[in-house]
């Protein structure tokens, strides 16, 4: 299998890419979807993991370079999971994610006690011989109501367990190594090291 010198990150989030980019080691040239002029292909998979292994595989198919790709997202215990999977269209649907953080704070305001959440990320890497490997990263946590200017998505309404900020609140590196994508990156690294 190649060793891992360059990587396409899978993604045309601009907050992932770059804590992704930031957890990878140095030494490792990372490119992104919009280096190639590539769009996103179509998200239909049923679970964080089919979606990453989706974009992974398209990325990688279009460009033949070993492709990391996230797909991560807010799941709410009181609405069943949601928005979940559909994270990124719930910001869409309501025009933004400071309208869908709205949205979800009005959705959850009967609720008695904690709001309980998690933040989940898939990871998946795809090297062009078609090996491919996923791991997933949660991190669990409240709803709360919007705080905090750092950060993207729904950073300002979640607060990790054993904190008192949200996302939003703390600094970059603060998030960077606690968060879901952090957590999946960390069983990955242990599986892909050999490869750096
Ligand atoms: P997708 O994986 O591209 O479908 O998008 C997932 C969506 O979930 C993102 O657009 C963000 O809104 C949200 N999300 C994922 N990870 C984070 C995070 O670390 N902080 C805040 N929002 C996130």
């Amino acid at each position: 299998m190649d060793k891992i010198n360059k990587i396409l990150i899978g993604t045309h989030n601009k907050g992932k890419f770059k804590e992704i980019s930031d957890l990878l080691p140095k030494t490792i040239e990372k490119f992104s979807p919009e280096s190639f002029n590539l769009d996103s292909p179509v998200e239909n998979g049923k679970t964080f993991k089919e979606n990453s292994e989706i974009k992974a595989n398209f990325f990688c198919n279009k460009t033949n370079l070993i492709t990391l790709s996230d797909d991560s997202g807010l799941e709410i215990e009181s609405l069943n999971g949601d928005p979940g999977i559909h994270s990124a269209r719930w910001a869409k649907k309501y025009g933004s994610f400071n309208k869908a953080m709205d949205e979800i704070i009005n959705m959850v305001k009967e609720v008695k006690g904690n709001i309980k959440a998690q933040f989940v990320c898939s990871l998946t890497i795809q090297w062009p011989e078609g090996k491919k490997i996923s791991e997933l990263g949660v991190i669990k946590g409240k709803i709360t109501s919007k705080k905090g200017e750092n950060g993207f998505g729904y950073d300002p309404i979640f607060i990790p367990e054993g904190y008192t900020k949200t996302f939003a609140e703390m600094n970059y590196k603060e998030k960077l190594l606690i968060d879901h994508r952090y957590i999946a990156y960390n069983k990955l690294e242990k599986k892909i090291k050999t490869y750096f």
